[in-house]
């Protein structure tokens, strides 16, 4: 963990979560002052309940955010929400460029350099996605695809109050397997090079996201990782304690 910046404990709830979701919502709310000096607190549910969970979060130490968006204000896109229709219902974060949106709808780097692009339009954080498959790793490839998503995915003009990035190995989303401290270190270091020799100071500060299997009993390891600025969390972030929990970790 870079001492200077302040870690991101960010759920991505993705498809789950209905009206009465919101117990645990405020479960998470309760228990957000006691970590809160740990690290800050986002949650991403569906599109469906950021209005509803922004309301609940006024003033609370929890952010609300989104999973997705258009990269257009507005228009004929059936199905689609804009970046500025998220930010109005309360959204302050949109992630851009996860690796199930990269998949399941043949999202490209230029595509999510856009979103992210359409996030800050609106007035939010943007959270890119990268990550490899297995693969690509098996392969060796783990680096020379970083370096492309990164290249392609992010804009000009990131900076630390604008962006977030969020190293996501494929292989460990959803399947309780982790790389070693010693894989996150030598990723993430790598990461840092390249946001550092883009974009200068701001690249020394950019939040930069472990995701992919976090869970309490392995939190406080993993967020202790040098150039480790929080956790981009999904199964374990659709309950209270577990989510909690992987906070307190953080150093
Ligand atoms: C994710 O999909 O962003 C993720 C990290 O999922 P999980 O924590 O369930 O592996």
């Amino acid at each position: 963990m870079t001492d200077a910046i302040r870690p991101l404990i960010a759920g991505n709830w993705k498809m789950n979560g209905l009206k009465a979701a919101a117990a645990e919502f405020d479960a998470m709310l309760n228990g957000a002052a006691e970590v809160a000096g740990k690290a800050d607190l986002l949650v991403c549910p569906p599109a469906t309940l950021i209005a509803a969970f922004s309301d609940k979060a006024r003033g609370k130490a929890v952010g609300v955010g989104a999973q997705d968006c258009h990269p257009k204000p507005s228009g004929a896109h059936t199905g689609d929400v804009a970046a500025e229709m998220l930010v109005d219902a309360g959204a302050t974060a949109i992630i851009v460029g996860h690796s199930e949106r990269r998949a399941d709808h043949g999202e490209g780097d230029a595509l999510i350099r856009h979103k992210a692009e359409a996030a800050w339009r609106a007035g939010a954080v943007a959270i890119v996605c990268i990550g490899e498959t297995q693969a690509q790793r098996d392969a060796g490839q783990t680096l020379d695809i970083l370096r492309g998503q990164l290249h392609g995915s992010l804009p000009e003009g990131s900076t630390a109050a604008n962006l977030v990035v969020a190293y996501e190995p494929v292989w460990a989303i959803g399947t309780g397997l982790t790389p070693t401290s010693q894989d996150v270190e030598q990723i993430h270091g790598f990461i840092r090079e390249l946001l550092t020799s883009r974009f200068k100071a701001d690249g020394a500060a950019i939040r930069l996201l472990y995701g992919g299997s976090v869970k309490p009993s392995n939190a406080a390891e993993l967020m202790a990782v040098k150039n480790v600025n929080g956790a981009l969390i999904g199964g374990a972030s659709l309950k209270a304690a577990d989510f909690l929990a992987i906070a307190k970790g953080c150093p």
